[in-house]
């Protein structure tokens, strides 16, 4: 098992951050609209399924997975679509929307009204694992993502969902202890924590609750026959993520180019 499909798909999302030019073609541009607790991420792929655009904002308008900020929420995906179609010359009109697993018939939506107000048509919705496994393609093993509010974590059985957890440790945590180590407001230790030059200070300031993720993992997998773990979310960045997270568990550790683009973009694929 490796992650070298993935990472040439990701690579292509990275390019998309920063690609200028309008599109000649303008049919069936679909969307993936990843709606996160620290980031909210929108993806365009082309009828090949190829990345064009991409956009981002931080935003704490969700909490566990939950809208709470609907007003929020709503204006920054219209932002966001309103730069993607300047960007490429062009109305953007469908989206996919990705869930936490478990989430009630009212988050979803909610989701979906979020997306809807902002303009677009929802054309899917699905799950947040199965969204990242449109692009890891794993059979068996265990998807682990660790964004910003919470630590989910889903075993896939030939190719299928078995079982899933979710607890609430993320990014969030770790900049809450750089911010307490260095003295420094929350947003100072975010952005410190995300530029690569720090990351070495960061690890190593931060590796016990990385530790404590990684036990979690561990905690949850017992009892299944899990021969390898996927990291993804913007958390597992972090340089040595999945050594830790391979030594807490005792399981082959894999951790693709950019793990935080990994469910946007699995969400786009699904549109
Ligand atoms: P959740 O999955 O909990 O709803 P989310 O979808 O917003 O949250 P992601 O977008 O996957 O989560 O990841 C966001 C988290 O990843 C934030 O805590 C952010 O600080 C962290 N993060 C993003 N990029 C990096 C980076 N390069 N280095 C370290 N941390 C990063």
């Amino acid at each position: 098992c490796n992650t070298e499909h993935a990472d040439v798909l990701i690579e292509a999302v990275e390019e998309s951050l920063t690609r200028t030019g309008k599109v000649t073609n303008p049919e069936e541009l679909v969307v993936g609209v990843d709606l996160g607790t620290a980031y909210i991420v929108l993806v365009v792929l082309d009828r090949d399924r190829q990345p064009l655009a991409t956009e981002m904002q931080f935003a704490q308008v969700l909490k566990d997975g939950l809208v709470v900020d609907y007003v929020g929420a709503l204006h920054i995906v219209r932002k966001l679509k309103e730069k993607l179609e300047e960007r490429l010359g062009v109305t953007l009109d469908k989206a996919a929307i990705a869930m936490p697993s478990n989430s009630d018939e009212s988050s979803c939506k909610t989701h979906r009204y979020v997306v809807e107000g902002a303009g677009m048509e929802v054309v899917n919705m699905l799950d947040e694992p199965t969204a990242a496994n449109r692009v890891l393609g794993i059979q068996n093993g265990a998807v682990v993502d660790i964004g910003g509010g919470t630590t989910g974590l889903s075993i896939f059985r030939d190719g299928e969902v078995i079982y899933t957890a979710d607890e609430a440790t993320g990014g969030t945590h770790l900049s809450l202890v750089l911010a307490g180590n260095y003295k420094t407001s929350f947003e100072e230790a975010e952005e410190f924590k995300k530029n690569p030059a720090n990351h070495r200070d960061v690890v190593t300031i931060v590796r016990p609750v990385i530790e404590k993720m990684g036990s979690i993992v561990r905690d949850h997998i017992q009892g299944y026959d899990v021969e390898d773990i996927y990291l993804v979310g913007g958390t597992t960045c972090l340089p040595d993520f999945e050594a830790v997270v391979e030594k807490q568990t005792g399981v082959r550790t894999h951790k693709p180019k950019n793990p935080f683009l990994v469910t946007p973009l699995g969400i786009a694929i699904s549109a």
